[in-house]
């Protein structure tokens, strides 16, 4: 597609194919020097060890120009990190950190034209990925892997406001089965299709999964973590080793108690206590904060007092203080925004 085309006011959330993607491949057990490629297709054989077996992590993050005209994107070294965990729980061998942040950096450079104007709210998305590519038939662990990532601009999450959604809790578990909550991987996806599915023709927008073991602790969504404020103004966040650690929740964590000085709490929340709480929001990079203004628990609806018009006040000031950042327009911890040259 030519980026003249590119309607960037209309863009949703969509695939549409650049020019450029990065690759490198792993083989005799080490990586090579990896390129920057023009086929977006991967050719694999039928019994690729993805295919089978669903041996792939992947990650996501954006790029976008700030308004004095730089391209920047918001801490990749915490998506490498993310990625490289995420391998090798699933027996991959890990691409390195600091060649990771290089691959974002190849690749947003070669596909500049894809990057959104600065003020149209859209962004340049990118999904890196990695996968098993040989055959195997007998489960074990494949011997040679892709390391890519594509890149697609994507729209503004929000349009016309940031309305809050209804969630309801899940009868599900999420990635229970082997314990992989804790990692990016398309296997957890696949699994919550059908929870998702099921949620969204009862009218919800999201799950909201409880600890497998107990069923009595709130854990996260299909693809966001919770934040919850007390009525006192109180950051609580569930502290999980089955939650995947968002990394724009570590980031609101830091800057509800650096910026805002408001008291944060990483810890257990029993699900008995949300009814208590005064704001719910999911976060992710997709969206930074989405407000959920009502809880559905088999038959009971939970309403928090922030309303079901606009985010609550706290939720308010925890979005523009990042976003803020995000954009350069609010000085930014240590390393926290990355140029692209
Ligand atoms: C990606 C993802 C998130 C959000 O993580 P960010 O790093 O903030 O984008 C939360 N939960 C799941 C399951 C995810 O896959």
């Amino acid at each position: 597609m030519d980026p003249k085309d590119i309607k960037w006011e209309e863009l949703g959330f969509g695939y549409i194919e650049c020019d450029y993607r990065y690759v490198s491949k792993y083989k005799d057990g080490k990586w090579d020097d990896g390129a920057i490629i023009t086929d977006s297709n991967i050719v694999l054989n039928e019994c690729a060890c993805v295919f089978q077996y669903s041996q792939s992590v992947f990650e996501g993050l954006k790029a976008y120009y700030t308004k004095e005209g730089d391209i920047v994107t918001f801490r990749p070294d915490m998506n490498a990190q993310r990625m490289y965990d995420s391998a090798k729980r699933l027996e991959m061998p890990p691409f390195p950190i600091d060649r990771f942040v290089d691959a974002v950096e190849k690749v947003v450079a070669a596909n500049k034209h894809f990057v959104p104007p600065y003020g149209t709210g859209a962004s340049l998305y990118l999904r890196p990925f990695m996968m098993g590519t040989n055959s195997v038939i007998g489960v074990k662990p494949a011997d040679e892997y892709e390391f890519r990532i594509l890149v697609t601009p994507v729209g503004p999450y929000f349009k016309g406001g940031a309305k809050p959604i209804k969630i309801k809790v899940s009868d599900f578990d999420r990635a229970a089965p082997c314990g992989t909550g804790n990692i990016k991987a398309g296997l957890n996806y696949a699994m919550s299709l059908y929870p998702i599915q099921l949620a969204h023709r009862e009218g919800f927008a999201e799950n909201m999964y409880l600890d497998a073991k107990t069923r009595t602790k709130v854990e996260e969504t299909g693809g966001a973590n919770f934040i919850f404020i007390t009525k006192d103004g109180t950051l609580v966040t569930p502290k999980s080793d089955s939650i995947l650690p968002s990394i724009t929740r570590r980031s609101i964590m830091e800057v509800a108690e650096k910026y805002l000085g408001m008291k944060v709490e990483c810890r257990e929340v029993p699900f008995t206590e949300v009814k208590d709480f005064a704001e719910c929001g999911l976060c992710g990079t997709a969206a930074v904060v989405s407000p959920v203004g009502m809880i559905y628990d088999h038959g009971e609806e939970i309403y928090f007092p922030s309303g079901m018009d606009d985010m609550g006040p706290w939720t308010k000031k925890i979005y523009e203080t990042l976003t803020g950042i995000q954009r350069c327009e609010i000085e930014a911890p240590e390393g926290w925004i990355k140029k692209i040259n």
